[in-house]
């Protein structure tokens, strides 16, 4: 593939969705690799089932997975993308052109006609297809006035061949198509119409799709060869399947990309992951975008349909999270800080020092949110497990949480091994097994039984955190004393 032409043409009729992006990621990929091109083009030709909202949507999920294009209708980027609504003028004058030619003609078969002829072909067991009653009329064959649709002139007999790059030659015999409308009475071009004008226009050199257009493709090379056109390489992707070989739906998780975003999700996760539904390198799994630019190719796309891996996608997110910088992950974390109603975290430095504590275990973004909640709160905002509570800060624990916050108190510097050395002590001069001093002093600081090692957890948390914290459960403790009868 040399400087191959590339696009992503997805339908605005919704968010982007799990299948949509790994077609654009696939197409991105090559584009890449091989010096080539990425546009993107929006197919809202038909106003009825497009929006504005679904464009951003999929414009959204695109940049949060850094798939960019090179291309636009204005010269300079950034460029915005193309929209066939803006480009109606075009398809026109190929519509011309075609009818000019001879290719096209004007059908005035009204659909009360159309509807019979399709129950008298169905009743002598004929194919339904248009009969092609109007294909060679002349104008003033046809009723002055009468509404047209503009339909193609079809090769009759013979076979057309998608030579396709991962199924292979895929032959249609052409007496199973009509001759398509492929303009409506009000002048609005139709879809495979439209699609093959862009394509060759944009000089599209391969049309990667899902397979679900494998039976648009042979009308599109009839479209093609009837402008005068060679037609792209075509290669049409396996559908995504959920783990219960049932076509992807909502049923399998979401299917919007950007739902995943939410969930905290990482762009590079999900990028390796899509690129591993239906495409293999070797066993590898992990890949950064570099790997994945360097290892891609079309040989390595399956002729068999992907499966969605839930369980492989929570994995390969837990590994990129593990494998992440710690103040990288700050950065990322922060606008969910802010969105859990937590403080900012003005020193970097220490919020990476909290990451390091957390990320072995954290599966998503939230996960480092949530698990951490306890590092980002106020000093004074410890939100309690009560059993936790109620078991490790009483009057029983009260020793330890008081001889721990002296210890604490007089230590001069703050790390790890001090912090050992200070709750070794104390367990020493109470004679308790440290899981004794530590459990009550992980409730005072967490609010739950669950941490990361007591000693890091305590350096992480700093020591003024920690010292008020554990000044609080020592009152706490000495509360539930009192109350006790
Ligand atoms: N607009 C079509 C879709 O969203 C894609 C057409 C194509 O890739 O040729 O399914």
């Amino acid at each position: 593939m040399h400087a191959p032409r590339l696009r992503f043409a997805p339908s605005p009729s919704g968010y982007l969705h799990i299948g949509g992006a790994r077609t654009a990621l696939f197409c991105w990929l090559l584009a890449r690799k091989h010096d080539g091109r990425f546009l993107l083009r929006i197919e809202d030709s038909n106003a009825d089932k497009s929006s504005l909202d679904s464009v951003q949507a999929i414009l959204d999920g695109l940049r949060w997975l850094g798939i960019d294009w090179d291309e636009g209708p204005e010269v300079g980027g950034p460029y915005a993308p193309y929209f066939q609504s803006e480009r109606r003028a075009l398809y026109r004058q190929y519509v011309d052109q075609l009818m000019a030619s001879g290719g096209a003609y004007k059908c005035t078969c009204s659909p009360d006609e159309l509807a019979a002829k399709r129950e008298a072909a169905k009743a002598a067991g004929k194919p339904p297809g248009y009969d092609r009653t109007c294909r060679d009329k002349t104008d003033s064959d046809h009723g002055a006035d009468l509404p047209y649709v503009i339909r193609l002139k079809t090769p009759l007999d013979g076979e057309t061949v998608v030579d396709d790059m991962i199924r292979g030659r895929v032959v249609f015999r052409n007496s199973e198509f009509s001759d398509p409308v492929i303009v409506r009475t009000n002048g609005d071009p139709l879809y495979n119409f439209v699609v093959v004008v862009d394509d060759v226009l944009m000089k599209i050199s391969h049309v990667f799709r899902g397979d679900d257009h494998l039976a648009n493709t042979p009308k599109q090379i009839h479209i093609y060869e009837a402008l005068g056109f060679t037609p792209p390489r075509f290669a049409h992707m396996p559908l995504i399947l959920g783990s219960d070989k049932k076509r992807l739906s909502k049923r399998h998780g979401a299917t919007n990309v950007m739902a995943y975003d939410d969930d905290g999700y990482l762009p590079e996760a999900m990028v390796n992951f899509l690129a591993r539904i239906g495409w293999a390198h070797g066993d590898m799994e992990v890949f950064t975008r570099d790997e994945l630019l360097e290892a891609f190719s079309v040989a390595g796309i399956g002729k068999s349909a992907g499966v969605w891996n839930a369980e492989k996608l929570v994995w390969l997110n837990g590994t990129w999270i593990t494998n992440m910088a710690s103040d990288e992950l700050a950065r990322r974390i922060a606008p969910r800080l802010a969105a859990a109603g937590l403080p900012a975290q003005p020193d970097g430095a220490l919020t990476a020092r909290r990451i390091d504590t957390l990320k072995e275990r954290a599966k998503t973004l939230q996960d480092l949110v949530v698990d951490g909640r306890f590092y980002w709160a106020d000093a004074d905002d410890v939100v309690f497990n009560e059993k936790a509570k109620k078991k490790f800060l009483k009057g029983a624990t009260r020793p330890q949480l008081e001889a721990a916050l002296a210890a604490l108190t007089a230590l001069d510097a703050w790390t790890e091994e001090s912090i050992e050395g200070a709750l070794a002590g104390v367990a020493e001069g109470l004679e308790l097994k440290l899981g004794k001093v530590a459990q009550p002093l992980r409730v005072a600081v967490t609010g739950t039984k669950v941490s990361p090692g007591i000693h890091e957890t305590l350096q992480a948390l700093g020591r003024d955190k920690t010292l008020t914290r554990v000044a609080a459960a020592v009152g706490i403790a000495r509360a539930a004393e009192e109350a006790a009868p």
